[in-house]
């Protein structure tokens, strides 16, 4: 694959935080070279951390997507009717458009796109910045199995890629996107019991994180569902059990199920 891509040219159309964490995952994998790669925005403020990379920045949306085969479409979704009015001069059917704009549908982006261009939607989420993301991606009519393949390899090294039918991408946003924050939430929950049991706050939140980050790893790379590995860690009549027994009186489990549905049905009221 690497020698393959050697001449592979890819434009990012927004320098913001997506951009930077996917291509940062990109280069990571050492068979794009920097120099093939352009990120445009009107806005120079971001363009430092891109330069570190090696990267070409560039004022001109056009600029980014001339002579480059994937282009990246990482602007506010309001933004994209505009830039993709934009660029669609210079886009053919050489080219394969990627977009990570939330609640941008692929019917929409074909119906602003030329006929024949291939459009692929990406919900990446935040840990995406630290190349430890889930991303789900969508083809849309025109993009080939071969398409996928190649994004699943390039996007590969921004955390783990699936792809799936459009309509899975409002349940990602839900799981995976909104997900973090649910997290985040269990964590300071969990902080804050320790603090009340006696440990310093920021010690707590510490151990909390590296718990978290310990038991997703467990998680994803045992291969065992999470019931499995629960059940593991409870000693007959042990503290585990204690625990989750109190969870279960709080009804953590229904909350976490309404949680994930009430943000999907979120994401799939704002698309
Ligand atoms: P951001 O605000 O960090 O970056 C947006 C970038 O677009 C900025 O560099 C800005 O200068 C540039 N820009 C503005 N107008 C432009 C124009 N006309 N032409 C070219 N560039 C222009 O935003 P972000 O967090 O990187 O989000 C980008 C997209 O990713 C959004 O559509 C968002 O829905 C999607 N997304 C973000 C996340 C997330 O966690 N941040 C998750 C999933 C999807």
């Amino acid at each position: 694959m690497a020698s393959d891509l050697s001449q592979f040219k890819i434009g990012f159309i927004g320098a913001g935080n997506m951009s930077y964490g996917i291509l940062k995952g990109i280069l990571k994998l050492g068979d794009i070279y920097a120099a093939n790669v352009t990120v445009s925005a009107p806005s120079a403020n971001n363009f430092p951390r891109f330069q570190e990379m090696g990267v070409h920045v560039v004022h001109s949306n056009n600029e980014a997507v001339l002579g480059s085969q994937l282009v990246f479409l990482a602007v506010k979704p309001h933004l994209i009717r505009a830039v993709v009015a934009e660029v669609s001069p210079h886009l053919t059917e050489q080219h394969t458009v990627v977009s990570v704009a939330a609640g941008v549908t692929l019917n929409t982006l074909e119906q602003l796109l030329p006929a024949g261009v291939a459009v692929v939607r990406v919900m990446p989420n935040l840990p995406c910045m630290l190349q430890e993301g889930a991303l789900l991606f969508s083809r849309g009519t025109c993009a080939k199995q071969e398409t996928g393949n190649l994004l699943k390899h390039l996007l590969s090294a921004c955390g783990s890629v699936e792809e799936g039918p459009e309509s899975w991408i409002d349940i990602h946003t839900g799981l995976s996107g909104s997900g973090v924050a649910f997290v985040y939430l269990f964590a300071e929950a969990m902080a804050e019991g320790a603090v009340k049991m006696g440990m310093p706050s920021v010690l707590a939140q510490r151990i909390a994180a590296q718990t978290i980050l310990g038991a997703g790893y467990m998680l994803r790379d045992s291969g065992k569902p999470p019931a499995v590995l629960r059940g593991e860690v409870c000693t007959p009549g042990g503290t585990t059990i204690y625990g989750l027994h109190a969870l279960e009186k709080g009804g953590v489990r229904s909350a976490a199920m309404s949680a994930v549905e009430a943000a999907t049905d979120r994401a799939r009221e704002l698309g």
